[in-house]
């Protein structure tokens, strides 16, 4: 399967994301909770002309479930989901001014503003974190679902899938440990719990994560 590149500022961007050693990567999951919440608003919205969308208010939930096994952590969301075109522009560019301000914050070495907490970064911040993403989608309304894939800078592939549902899914491998780094803690529950209550609590729709297993 062909590789596209991403644009280069994205690229850009996403060498500073993934060689992050910025203390506070534990902010991606308010990022990706955060655009699962607004993908859920996009729904919700259509679903209150719209009875062919089959879903209540009540029924909108992100759902967030760390394996060990695998060391993932997956975030489904219910939402308006992505499609071919969708991808392309929205995950293969930096989509919000708050990741272009972290850029160049970054880029100057301004390392007194704590531009990662004011702004949002964004869906690459995952890649502080992920070795590899993989998004799984499909939008509301269309029949044909799409599997986005990256390891990072040298590009991104999409692939068509099979999905039965409207909404997104989104899988980030989690980096190993290193000597220096913990990324183990991110495929914990507990710690999980604890970044949602910190920054995702004024999040409108149930975030839920089954908590029996281990
Ligand atoms: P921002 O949220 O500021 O637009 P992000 O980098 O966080 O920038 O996200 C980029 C874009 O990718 C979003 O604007 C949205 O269009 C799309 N996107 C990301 N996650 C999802 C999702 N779970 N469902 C639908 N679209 C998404
Ligand atoms: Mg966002």
């Amino acid at each position: 399967m062909a590789k596209k590149q991403f644009k280069s500022e994205s690229k850009r961007l996403l060498d500073l994301m993934i060689n992050s050693i910025y203390t506070h990567k534990e902010i991606f999951l308010r990022e990706i909770i955060s655009n699962a919440s607004d993908a859920i608003d996009k729904l919700c919205f259509i679903s209150l002309t719209d009875d062919k969308v089959g879903l209540d208010r009540g029924d909108f939930k992100i759902v967030l479930k760390p394996d060990k096994e695998s060391r993932t952590l997956t975030i489904t969301d219910n939402g308006i989901g992505m499609n071919k075109d969708d991808l392309e522009n929205n995950l293969g560019t930096i989509a919000s001014s708050g990741s272009l301000k972290f850029k160049q914050s970054m880029e100057e070495k301004q390392d007194d503003i704590d531009i990662i907490g004011q702004f949002g970064v964004g869906f690459y911040s995952a890649f502080m974190v992920a070795k590899k993403i993989t998004v799984n989608t499909k939008k509301y309304g269309e029949d044909t679902a799409y599997c986005w894939q990256s390891s990072g800078a040298d590009g991104y592939t999409i692939s068509e899938i099979e999905k039965e549902n409207a909404g997104t899914e989104i899988i980030l491998e989690i980096k190993d440990n290193t000597d220096d780094e913990n990324y183990d803690e991110f495929l914990e529950q507990y710690r999980i719990q604890g970044l949602v209550k910190k920054y995702s609590d004024y999040i409108r729709y149930p975030i839920v994560m089954d908590m029996t297993k281990s």
